[in-house]
């Protein structure tokens, strides 16, 4: 079966804030996350979420102040055995730049 590509473009760019505001947003599979809470540990934009007790972020959208903490969240996220579910992708390139397990800055996403 061919992999599914994902276009970084498309996945929650409606309601964006500018690309030169907020270079930089998250795309997270929550349905593989597994509560390992890690995330929460290093970061001060994910909250563990008592109703659904999974992550969660508190914004999708962010700027380079905020991006050594996700990018930190990205790479300690043990979920999809350690490949991990939080990516955080620079808009102006559609790169993945955390957890990249390519290596190339292929999206690892997979829905
Ligand atoms: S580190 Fe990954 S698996 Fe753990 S709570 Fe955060 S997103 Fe979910």
């Amino acid at each position: 079966m061919a992999e599914e590509t994902v276009d970084p473009s498309e996945i929650g760019e409606q309601d964006a804030p500018p690309v030169d505001q907020k270079p930089y947003k998250l795309i997270f599979e929550a349905n593989k996350c597994i509560a390992a809470g890690k995330c929460a540990e290093v970061s001060d934009n994910w909250e563990m979420d008592l109703l659904s007790g999974i992550a969660a972020p508190q914004t999708y959208f962010f700027d380079a102040d905020d991006l050594e903490h996700n990018i930190e969240a990205a790479n300690v996220c043990p979920a999809k055995k350690d490949r991990g579910v939080i990516h955080v992708i620079d808009r102006r390139t559609n790169e993945e730049l955390a957890p990249d397990p390519h290596g190339d800055g292929t999206v690892s996403v997979d829905w």
